[in-house]
Formats: C-alpha cells, sequence, structure tokens
C-alpha cells in the first residue's frame, strides 16, 4: 500500500476497526486492544501497543498512519507555568500551556493553526489562519500536557481551557469530537464540567451550542459591553454585535441551564472606566453570569497596556455591588508569551 494513501487509525470507528481485524482473519477482541491503546493509554506509535504481537502491529504500520504530535520545545516562567510547542504532522505549529495553581492544573489548548479573527490585542491573531486541527490533535496535547503535569508536579490535570490559538467555535465538529474523547469513559473519562471553550463571540455557534445541548462551560470573550469599543478591538463584533451575543446567550442558557462566563480584558484607558463597568453590568443582565477580569499581558505592536490595579480594583468592586460574580485574574506565564493572548509572539519552532 502507497504511504500517502494510508489513513489515520484515529479517523475509524471501533466498529470499522473490528471489520478491518475480521476480515483480515484475525479475532474481533484485536480491536478492542488496539482501542483501548489509541483513547485510554494515548498511544503514541502502533509498537506501543504491547500486549499485541510484533507481527500484528508492522500489520497495522503497514495499513495505518498514526499521526500523533510531539513536544518540539518547552519553556517555563518565573511563576512555573509551562509553554510548549507542539509540533504537527505537517510540521506546523501550535502552542499549549499547563497552568500549575493552588486547588488546580490546567491544560491550555489550541484549537487551530493561528487565526482568522484578528483582534486586535491577540498575538495569534496576528498569524493568520492555516487551519483546523483534527480533534486527535487536540486531543494530543491534553494528553502530553496531562503527561507533563505527571512528570513535573506529580498532579493529574484538573481542568481544561480551549483558550490557546484559534477560535474553538470556527472548528466546531473537531471540537465536539475532542470533547466527546476527553470526556468519554473509553478516553481519558475527564469530566464535562472542568472543561471551559472560550470564544471570541459567535452568535450563530452560541446558539449550536445551545442545540447540542453541551454539558462544557462556555466563556464569552466580552471585553467591551458597547458595540464601537468592541469593534474597534474585535473585528468580529461588526457581525456578531452586542444584541445579537445577547440574545445567543440567552438562547444557549434556556438550553443548557449553564451558567455563562463573561471574559473581561481590562485595557488602560480603554474599556477600565466605571462607565465601563456600567455597560457591563447592564449586559450581564441578559443571563445568569459571572465575570471574570484579566490583566492584560504585553504583546509588541498592539498599542495596548495593562489597566492600573487602583481601576481594576474599583471596576471589580462595582460589579460586586451589583451582586455580579467577579474574579480577577492574574494570568500565569507572561514572562515566557504564554499568558492569555501572547501565544505564537515567542514560538520557538523546533
Ligand atoms: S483572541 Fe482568539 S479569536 Fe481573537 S485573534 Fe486571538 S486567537 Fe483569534
Amino acid at each position: 500500500m502507497q504511504k500517502d494513501k494510508k489513513n489515520d487509525i484515529r479517523l475509524m470507528t471501533f466498529e470499522e476497526i473490528q471489520e478491518f481485524f475480521v476480515s483480515h482473519g484475525d479475532k474481533p477482541f484485536r480491536a478492542k486492544q488496539v482501542w483501548d491503546w489509541l483513547w485510554k493509554k494515548s498511544a503514541r506509535t502502533f509498537d506501543e501497543m504491547s500486549n499485541i504481537s510484533v507481527a500484528t502491529r508492522n500489520f497495522l504500520n503497514d495499513h495505518f498512519t498514526l499521526q500523533t504530535i510531539f513536544p518540539s520545545s518547552v519553556q517555563i516562567s518565573d511563576d512555573k507555568a509551562l509553554k510548549i510547542a507542539f509540533q504537527l504532522n505537517d510540521k506546523k505549529i501550535v502552542e499549549g500551556v499547563l497552568i500549575p495553581a493552588a486547588d488546580r492544573m490546567t491544560a491550555c489548548v489550541s484549537s487551530q493553526v493561528g487565526c482568522s479573527l484578528s483582534c486586535k490585542f491577540c498575538a495569534t491573531g496576528k498569524l493568520g489562519f492555516t487551519r483546523n486541527l483534527e480533534f486527535f490533535e487536540i486531543l494530543d496535547q491534553v494528553s502530553l500536557l496531562s503527561k507533563f503535569a505527571r512528570e513535573r508536579h506529580d498532579l493529574p490535570l484538573t481542568n481544561i481551557v480551549f483558550m490557546g490559538m484559534g477560535e474553538p467555535l470556527l472548528n466546531y465538529d473537531n471540537l465536539l469530537r475532542a470533547v466527546e474523547k476527553i470526556t468519554s469513559p473509553e478516553a481519558l473519562n475527564m469530566s464535562p464540567s472542568r472543561i471551559t471553550v472560550s470564544t471570541v463571540g459567535l452568535a450563530k455557534m452560541i446558539k449550536q451550542l445551545g442545540d447540542d445541548h453541551v454539558k462544557f462551560n462556555l466563556a464569552l470573550s466580552l471585553h467591551a459591553a458597547n458595540d464601537r469599543k468592541r469593534s474597534e478591538i474585535m473585528p468580529v463584533n461588526e457581525h456578531n454585535s452586542l444584541d445579537k451575543l445577547a440574545e445567543a446567550v440567552r438562547y444557549y442558557y434556556a438550553k443548557t441551564e449553564n451558567r455563562v462566563t463573561f471574559e473581561y480584558l481590562i485595557l488602560n484607558h480603554f474599556n477600565d472606566t466605571l462607565g465601563d463597568a456600567k455597560e457591563l453590568a447592564e449586559f450581564c443582565k441578559n443571563v445568569p453570569c459571572k465575570v471574570n477580569i484579566i490583566g492584560y499581558n504585553f504583546v509588541e505592536g498592539t498599542g495596548f497596556k495593562k489597566a492600573s490595579d487602583v481601576n481594576v480594583k474599583a471596576f471589580a468592586g462595582f460589579l460586586e455591588n451589583r451582586n455580579i460574580i467577579v474574579s480577577v485574574r492574574k494570568s500565569k506565564g507572561e514572562n515566557i508569551a504564554a499568558a492569555c493572548g501572547q501565544l505564537a509572539t515567542k514560538s520557538t519552532k523546533g
């Protein structure tokens, strides 16, 4: 068989693998062994499948590929966040981050190579869009970050956030397939309540999440509750205005009963006044929600700066006085450009 005609075995269903073995005179249970290696044990090569004969492993090698990704560089920040550049089969690079905290170990994963949405404050947006990740490339980031968590911290992963490179809702099918594997007892078996998908705000796709009754958490990167300001930093707002987003999150909540998180990147002299906080408080009335206020991490050439501590405190206090649940997030990994919006700024391609 021609090498380039081989399919990745992880694109096959269990039944297809079973049929493959039976049609080649092997036992049906072989499929279960291979399936466990692929999904439960996150095997990276056929040769790792140690309870399968060498002849069968060679046979699999002759018929299929197993296109795993691998870490091509690792950087550690002063606050112990780990940024990993993953090399894909076609040599493209995406980045993932492992973020240790007192009460959790979070993996931040990418969903696309680059991004088409050009948010003004974001390093990934400056790269442009190259391609969507396959669901197994997303899953590989999770299993490799989980391996790093065990090796470096002797702890399991507790949370997964889709906040790396790309807009997850523009790679919808692969996102849902990756989540299905992350949560399946046949694979990584994590609770969907530990997964957060962050979107820049695509109204139609937020409604789709509602229709699909997803069980993971949704975070909407709002960053301004005023159309003029939001369009200034996020071109996607031109077609996904705050009215449309408000309708979409109400629809989503009606279908899923999941509280929505609004992410708010607070920028000096742009969206950090009490007037901005008032607009955000109004928007929050649309749906049960909480607000994460995120300090800005420097990205060269954007012209944005971190808001002052005084303004952040006043902003958060204003929301809290209106009974809105607020967290002020200190982003980790800033000195290695692993923090929110910084991925791709210091990528060390290997
Ligand atoms: S913030 Fe997200 S959606 Fe916007 S450009 Fe960056 S990666 Fe794309």
